[in-house]
């Protein structure tokens, strides 16, 4: 055996040149001093020089020279765990040389016809050439001391005698040579032990291997050395095997290993996780020391990057190729030099001490994945690892596209397209992290002094509406994007300004006490008086400013929005210009507690009625499902809305009567159908705090057993403010709902907070894009971006997707030919009553399923 043929310290040497130069390297020389000096020893003190132990002629010297030479050139390799060691068969022509040839020409033409084939194969540096020739050197005279140990005369003792002693010299060469070896590479890499310990392992099973086949092949040549020609087949078919099952071995790994890195990579949306994730995985596929992905936007700038390893590189960049041109305006992995980055023509050599190949999306690159500093010997990437390099650079490729499509979404979800502000999602989890992690600053809005306050200004243009009817769009649109750039001028640098879409705009602001922040909001009045010269004509724009103090009692951005929202109404309603939130704004008000006493007069009775809107199928023209909506008929009001009076449900502790009220009619209705023969799930909407309150899975269960209907029958609608909470409590209720069985979806998404990846998280089967998008899909080219890739990305998390407010034909024809699962909206049916929902079904062109009646 002898993996000192390749390149020995080849890793160790790149390593060597950066970290520890000197002094590995003169390690490596004295251990190549020590092993010359014990060949020259062996060779002194052995067997006289000259002839044999048996009788042959010249020309055997240069049959067995040239074997040590094919040796040397026919290596295999054998991977064992992350190392892949390589093997000769050289004990072959050593046992030849044991039996036919003295110790000095035996030594000189091991040394030479080894170092003939290697040197113009790995142009070794000098400490490696060293290294090699004194190792060829010891290790042969070991052989032949121990060779002569045990035969002492061979014309007494016999060739069995021989064969024994040709096995037991191969095997105490070959496992000297892997401690040998090692000892070299720990002169300059750490981790001595654990690598010898397997290269002996695996040293253990080849090694025995390698002996009797030495014994087998040398054996004919013992009666006449003419029989030597059937040395031949022993030692082909021993090649073959161990090199056919080193190339099986590496495509097995190699095809588990490209199938596990998709897995990995495509699992998520987030680019930072892909990136460095597939970093990772791919350096130790290849096996590298070192590496390095960067990837770019559409406009060539890098967007994400990672390392591994810390290479000194100069990393490649999309809009200033540099040196790293060759990569990014090619196709397919290429090789490099490590050292001076030069890439390697694959014309010149195949091997290369780096590798790096373009990302691609298609045409686009989309980024760079270079590797370097190769961990195993042989430590040059071949063309098998460039071919690897493709496979993981394809999937990546994808994986990377689809993040990016992501993050191009969540920008666009999260901006305004007008003014480029962050828009209301953004902003209100802007509030939301200034509650949980910032921490509740400010005090009571009672209290007024010199401490920090956070508030919230709720702004909205009193004339906008005029200029837009009488100038136009255009002239509408420039006076927004004039007043926001007016705003900007007006904050302190921690701001932040949004358009909530219209002439809505809102400013999270901090200033010292509450009377700075009203002096602020003042400001901005006053400066709303000054016109705005437009196409010629001056335009006052009026604003009308609420302003909600954040206090330590805030725990959801929703509050302190309403509460702002509230002050700007009270402002715009008495022309005060400007209305900082107090309670008794909203609260105390006569209609509002009166709304309050009969809310709680109708739950009393269980007067609210529920209505029923249909889930289609988009693809069959099935009705899947229906969702139940609360419904109130309010005696002097007439129907109030749920979005009013839920909310007033919520505020009162009600909620939780309600919503057990609707989750029994719910059950009711979805028994009443098992038993007409018709297969619907029946959704329910749970409120924010509903999935505070500990009692309702039990509730839920128990009205599904005493209804007898199937818990998947059931599909609970929590929105994505709900998660916000996401406070442990939150996500057992959760978790208990899943396990009842029944199903959850995610309601009005793209509203929110969450993340795609943090859904992946959640045991949601089902999302259901806000109506907000999908009622303009036709009309909004980025409403329809969102939707195609809501739909896209919901169905790579394995999420069924519905789009809400579905008003038109055209709607419904455009989101079957987007793939969105099903439908829902007035286009389709309104919400109806039970009964009406029923005859709709019975007329409607589409159709429903048969369901199977459970018995009782
Ligand atoms: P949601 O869960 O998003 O319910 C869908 C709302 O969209 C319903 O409003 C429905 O009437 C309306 N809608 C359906 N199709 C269309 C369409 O094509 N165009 C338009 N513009 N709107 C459409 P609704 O019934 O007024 O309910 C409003 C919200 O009140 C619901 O929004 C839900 O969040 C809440 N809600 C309703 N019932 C309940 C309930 O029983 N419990 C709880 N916690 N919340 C409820
Ligand atoms: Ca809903
Ligand atoms: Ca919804």
């Amino acid at each position: 055996m002898a993996e000192a043929q390749h390149t020995p310290v080849a890793g160790a040497a790149a390593e060597a040149a950066r970290a520890v130069p000197r002094r590995g390297f003169g390690r490596v020389w004295a251990l190549s001093g020590a092993l010359a000096v014990l060949a020259a020893v062996l060779l002194l003190t052995g067997r006289p020089t000259s002839g044999g132990l048996y009788r042959s002629d010249w020309w055997v010297t240069v049959v067995i020279g040239v074997g040590f030479a094919l040796s040397e050139r026919f290596v295999f390799h054998v991977e064992f765990r992350r190392e892949a060691m390589s093997f000769s068969l050289s004990e072959v022509p050593t046992v030849f040389a044991l039996a036919f040839l003295g110790p000095l020409p035996a030594l000189v033409i091991r040394v030479v016809g080894s170092l003939v084939v290697l040197v113009p194969h790995t142009r070794p540096p000098p400490f490696k050439f060293a290294f090699n020739a004194a190792w060829f050197a010891a290790e042969i005279m070991v052989a032949f001391t121990l060779a002569d140990l045990i035969v002492t005369d061979p014309a007494t003792q016999g060739s069995g005698r021989f064969l024994v002693a040709a096995a037991a010299a191969t095997v105490v060469t070959s496992l000297a040579g892997t401690v040998v070896v090692n000892l070299a590479i720990s002169c300059v890499e750490p981790g001595f032990a654990g690598r010898l310990r397997d290269d002996l392992r695996a040293g253990g099973v080849i090694a025995p291997v390698l002996a009797l086949t030495s014994a087998a092949a040398v054996a004919p040549a013992l009666f006449g050395i003419e029989y030597a020609v059937l040395s031949i087949a022993p030692v082909v078919a021993v090649w073959l095997v161990l090199a056919r099952f080193g190339q099986l071995g590496q495509a097995y790994r190699d095809l588990g290993a490209v199938h596990g890195f998709a897995g990995a990579v495509g699992t998520s949306l987030e680019l930072d996780d892909i990136v460095s994730t597939a970093l990772d995985r791919v350096v130790e596929l290849v096996r590298a020391s070192r590496g390095a992905l960067v990837v770019f936007d559409a406009d060539g700038h890098t967007v994400a990057c990672a390392t591994a390893g810390a290479p000194d590189w100069v990393l490649p960049q999309r809009n200033a190729p540099g040196a790293w041109a060759w990569v990014l305006e090619g196709t397919r992995a290429g090789g490099f030099d490590d050292v001076t980055l030069e890439p390697v023509d694959p014309a010149v050599s195949n091997h290369s001490t780096g590798l790096a190949v373009p990302v691609r999306s298609g045409e686009a690159v989309v980024g760079a994945l270079i590797v370097g500093g190769r961990l195993i010997r042989p430590s040059l990437f071949d063309r098998a690892d460039r071919r690897r390099l493709d496979a993981l650079a394809d999937q990546l490729g994808q994986a990377v596209a689809k993040a990016l499509m992501h993050s191009a979404m969540a920008h666009a979800a999260l901006h305004d397209p007008l003014t480029g502000d962050p828009n209301r999602a953004m902003f209100e989890r802007a509030v939301h992290h200034e509650l949980t992690v910032a921490g509740p600053a400010g005090p009571p809005p009672s209290v007024v002094g010199p401490a920090e306050t956070v508030a919230v200004l709720m702004l909205d243009l009193d004339e906008f509406k005029e200029v837009n009817d009488t100038l136009g769009h255009h002239v509408g649109d420039r006076a927004l994007l004039e007043f926001a750039e007016r705003l900007r001028h007006m904050l302190e640098p921690a701001d932040l300004l949004a358009r909530f879409g219209g002439d809505e705009f809102a400013i999270l602001a901090r200033r010292d006490g509450v009377d700075a922040m009203r002096a602020f909001a003042d400001r901005i009045l006053a400066r709303s008086h000054v016109p705005l010269a437009l196409d010629g004509y001056d335009v006052v724009l009026p604003v009308s400013v609420g302003v909600a103090i954040v206090t330590r009692d805030d725990r959801d951005a929703a509050g302190v929005l309403r509460r702002a929202d509230i002050a700007m109404y009270v402002a715009k309603r008495r022309h005060t210009g400007v209305e900082l939130y107090r309670d008794d704004i909203d609260r105390r008000t006569p209609e509002r507690l009166a709304l309050v006493a009969d809310l709680r007069d109708v739950i009393d009775r269980d007067a609210l009625t529920v209505h029923f809107q249909p889930k289609l199928d988009l693809a069959t023209g099935t009705v899947v499902g229906a969702e139940a909506l609360c419904r109130w008929q309010h005696p002097t009001r007439g129907w109030v809305s749920p979005d009013e009076f839920i909310k007033v449900a919520e505020e009162t502790g009600l909620i939780r009567r309600l919503t057990d009220q609707i989750v029994s009619k719910a059950i009711a209705a979805s028994r009443r159908w098992c038993e007409q023969g018709i297969d619907l799930t029946v959704a329910i909407n749970l409120s924010t705090l509903d999935l505070l309150d500990d009692g309702l899975p039990g509730r839920i269960e128990q009205r599904l057993a005493s209804h007898g209907v199937a818990p998947e029958r059931i599909v609970l609608e929590i929105t994505e403010s709900a998660l916000m909470a996401d406070t442990p409590r939150t996500m057992a209720i959760i978790d208990r709902l899943h396990r009842l069985g029944v199903q959850l979806s995610l309601d009005d998404f793209g509203t929110g907070y969450s993340s795609l990846s943090y859904l992946r998280r959640l045991p949601v089967s089902e999302l259901k894009i806000d109506r907000g998008f999908v009622a303009n899909l036709l009309l909004d080219a980025q409403d329809e971006v969102i939707v195609r890739s809501t739909i896209e990305l919901g169905h790579n998390l394995g999420l069924r997707v519905v789009a809400e407010g579905v008003e038109t034909d055209p709607v419904v024809q455009h989101l079957r030919s987007l793939g969105c699962d099903l439908g829902q909206g007035f286009g389709i049916s309104r919400p109806l009553d039970i009964d009406a929902f029923e005859r709709w079904l019975a007329t409607s062109p589409f159709c429903v399923r048969a369901a199977f009646v459970p018995p009782g």
